[in-house]
C-alpha cells in the first residue's frame, strides 16, 4: 500500500505517513519529510499569547516624530498618544503582539468615542471613553466627582489640550456654550442657570449692555452670553 504525497509528489509506503484521525484515510497528506521540512520553513512556534497584566509585559511604546504616548494607569497594555489616540497590545491568541492604534468609529449614545476593555484580573468588561483614558494619561487621575470634559465641546475632539477635569455642571456649560443640547430643552438640563424668560430677556439686551455684566448678573460666562445673542443656543429660530 503507498500513497501520495502532496506536496514532494512521491508514492510512499503508508509507514511515511504520520496518523491523522480526521483525514479520510487516516494519514496525513503530506509524509513525514515533508511535515518536518514544513515545520523548519515555519520556524519556532509562536508563544500563545494571554493577558496582559503588567506593563512589564508589553513590547516598547511605537515611536514616532513629535508623538508622546503614555501608558494608561490601571490597564496594563493600553496607552493613549497626544493625538487623542488609543493604542492596544492586548492581542490573545497566536498573533503577534504588537501595538496598535484602535479604531475610533465606536461612539457611545452620548457621541463619545468608547471602546470595551477587559478591567481588572477577571472577565469584567467595560466601555470606556478615549477622552478618559487620554485625560487620565495627560493630566493625572480623575478627581472624585468630575468628569472629562471637552473644551471645545466637540465629544470626538479627543486630544489632551482639548480635555480637562471638570465638575458636572462645567461639562454641561460646555455643552450649551457649544449649542450642543441636541433637541433637548436647555431650561430642562438640571444645571441649566437661565430660563427661557432670562434667555429671551438676554437676548434683547443685545447691543445695550456689555456681556460681561450681563454673564456677572446671571453667574454665567460671557461666551454663554454670546452664544443666546447669536441664537446659538436657546435658539429661537
Ligand atoms: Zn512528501
Amino acid at each position: 500500500m503507498t500513497k501520495r504525497c502532496n506536496r514532494c509528489e512521491c508514492h510512499k509506503s503508508h509507514s511515511e505517513f504520520l496518523i491523522n484521525p480526521r483525514t479520510d484515510d487516516g494519514l496525513y497528506k503530506l509524509c513525514k519529510k515533508c511535515i518536518a521540512w514544513l515545520q523548519r520553513k515555519r520556524g519556532p512556534r509562536r508563544k500563545y499569547q494571554t493577558r496582559i497584566t503588567s506593563i512589564d509585559e508589553c513590547p516598547p511604546l511605537p515611536q514616532e516624530d513629535g508623538l508622546r504616548i503614555i501608558h494608561c494607569v490601571g490597564l496594563p497594555g493600553i496607552a493613549a498618544d497626544s493625538n487623542g489616540e488609543i493604542w492596544s497590545c492586548r492581542n490573545r491568541g497566536w498573533t503577534p503582539v504588537v501595538w496598535r492604534k484602535l479604531s475610533r468609529r465606536a461612539t457611545n449614545a452620548d457621541g463619545y468615542v468608547t471602546s470595551m476593555f477587559a478591567v481588572g484580573t477577571g472577565s469584567d468588561i467595560k466601555s470606556i471613553k478615549f477622552a478618559t483614558l487620554v485625560c487620565e494619561a495627560f493630566h493625572g487621575a480623575r478627581p472624585d466627582g468630575m468628569q472629562v470634559c471637552h473644551t471645545d465641546g466637540t465629544r470626538t475632539h479627543d486630544w489632551p489640550s482639548n480635555l480637562y477635569w471638570g465638575t458636572p455642571i462645567q461639562n454641561s456649560q460646555d455643552r450649551i456654550r457649544h449649542g450642543r443640547n441636541h433637541g433637548v430643552d436647555p431650561e430642562l438640563v438640571n444645571t441649566a442657570k437661565l430660563t427661557w424668560e432670562t434667555a429671551l430677556w438676554i437676548r434683547s439686551q443685545q447691543g445695550l449692555t456689555n456681556r460681561h455684566d450681563l454673564a456677572l448678573q446671571f453667574g454665567v460666562t460671557p461666551s454663554t452670553i454670546a452664544a443666546v445673542w447669536y441664537n446659538r443656543t436657546w435658539k429661537t429660530a
